[in-house]
Formats: structure tokens, C-alpha cells, sequence
């Protein structure tokens, strides 16, 4: 055992490159642990505290995103470097957006990837999660607090997940579709009505007590939540 050595989790499907990372980090005098998919990933991020989780973006089921996304919204604050297999800027903001910490563009170089990996070991868990904020409205993502004027809004996990792809895209109109990807699972089957029926409950917690409308419903096209000059 190597009293004090930094702890990695290393999420990655890639079985024979997981194996690499984990022998070279141990060559490094870092200890590495491997899951092979976001589900592991999951539950061995909230059950181990980890030093870093080395997350692959490219995962079969549950992908880097989501997991990132989930851990955060768990309260997970372990420092997360992604590793992307594409040069695509889209794809590193998506990372950030997500909580992610740090990110190395696969295929990466074993010394930019432990220097990385030093570098956010050192700095520590995140401090707290992202408030986003529009108008009177706080999302504290890494607490699941939600305000209105200061007054504390208690909300079910999806309407959570869904009022933050609301609130991190504000006076944009977001399709059903849209809505759907950013709050559900990939393979949520009974899609026809269920977006409808939670931005109803939204309404019914966030607006109608506080007597406003900010989710307003774009004919045709999905719903928008006001961004914060057109609030009053
Ligand atoms: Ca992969």
C-alpha cells in the first residue's frame, strides 16, 4: 500500500488501454482503479473518494457527459479530467458545461496526462458546484437548491435536471427532443408526452406560486425559459 499516493479512477471501456493508464500510473507511484462503464463509474466515484477520475467521453450506455453531469448533481466534487477522442471544441465546452475539470485530446501523451492528473490532485476537490441564476431564480447545482425571491423551491430530480437545461440555456427555444436528451436517459422509452407534463409541474413550482411565467411554450417549436431582461 502507498501511504498517501494519489487515488485515480480510470473510466475507460478500452480494456487494454485502461490497463496501460493503470500500470503507468502505478509506475508513477499513483494507484489506479478502472471501470469499464459509466454505471461502475458511478457508484465507485460516490462510494471511494478519489484524488481524480480520468473519465473517457466515449463510453457504451452512460456516456462521459452524463456521468460527469450525474456525479456533480450527486455532489460528487472530485476533480474530473476528460479524455476526448475528438479535437472538436464543441465537445470540450460540452465537458466544462458538464463539471468537468480538465480535458486531454485522445491519442494523449502519457506525461501530458500525468501532469494533468498531478496538477488537479494538488488543487483538490471543487470547491461547489456552479449557481446559475436568472432574475430571482438560483440553481445551485452541486446542492440541488433551488430559490425564487430567496424563498427555497423543493423540486423531484427530473424537474431538476430539466429546470438546469432550462436555466443554462436561457431565451433559447428548446425542442421536446432537446429537452428530452439533456434530462432524460438515452433509452427512456415513453417519450410522447412526458416533457409536457413535467414543464407542467415546473410551471406549477417555480411560476404560478410566485404569479409569473418564465417557461413560456413556443408554438411548434418546444418551450424557452425568459432570460433574465425579459423576467419583468
Ligand atoms: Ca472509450
Amino acid at each position: 500500500m502507498l501511504e498517501g499516493a494519489v487515488r485515480v479512477l480510470v473510466v475507460e471501456d478500452e480494456v487494454k488501454l485502461a490497463s496501460l493508464i493503470r500500470r503507468a500510473l502505478l509506475e508513477q507511484g499513483m494507484l489506479g482503479d478502472v471501470a469499464i462503464n459509466g454505471e461502475d463509474a458511478l457508484w465507485m466515484a460516490g462510494a471511494v473518494p478519489y484524488d481524480v477520475v480520468v473519465l473517457d467521453v466515449n463510453l457504451p450506455g452512460i456516456d462521459g457527459f452524463e456521468v460527469c453531469h450525474r456525479l456533480r448533481l450527486d455532489g460528487v466534487r472530485t476533480p474530473i479530467l476528460m479524455l476526448t477522442a475528438r479535437d472538436g471544441v464543441d465537445d470540450r465546452i460540452t465537458g466544462l458545461d458538464t463539471g468537468a475539470d480538465d480535458y486531454v485530446v485522445k491519442p494523449f501523451d502519457f506525461n501530458e496526462l500525468f501532469a494533468r492528473v498531478r496538477a488537479l490532485a494538488r488543487r483538490g476537490p471543487v470547491e461547489r458546484g456552479p449557481v446559475l441564476t436568472l432574475g430571482d431564480l438560483s440553481l445551485d447545482v452541486a446542492t440541488h437548491t433551488v430559490t425564487r425571491a430567496g424563498v427555497e423551491i423543493a423540486l423531484s430530480t427530473k424537474e431538476l435536471l430539466l429546470l438546469e437545461v432550462f436555466m443554462r440555456r436561457p431565451g433559447q427555444v428548446l425542442s421536446r427532443y432537446d429537452l428530452l436528451e439533456g434530462a432524460w436517459e438515452m433509452d427512456y422509452e415513453n417519450r410522447s408526452n412526458v416533457i409536457d407534463v413535467y414543464v407542467r409541474y415546473l410551471r406549477e413550482k417555480i411560476d404560478r406560486p410566485f404569479g409569473i411565467e418564465t417557461i413560456e411554450t413556443v408554438r411548434g417549436a418546444g418551450y424557452r425559459i425568459r432570460a433574465a431582461a425579459e423576467q419583468y
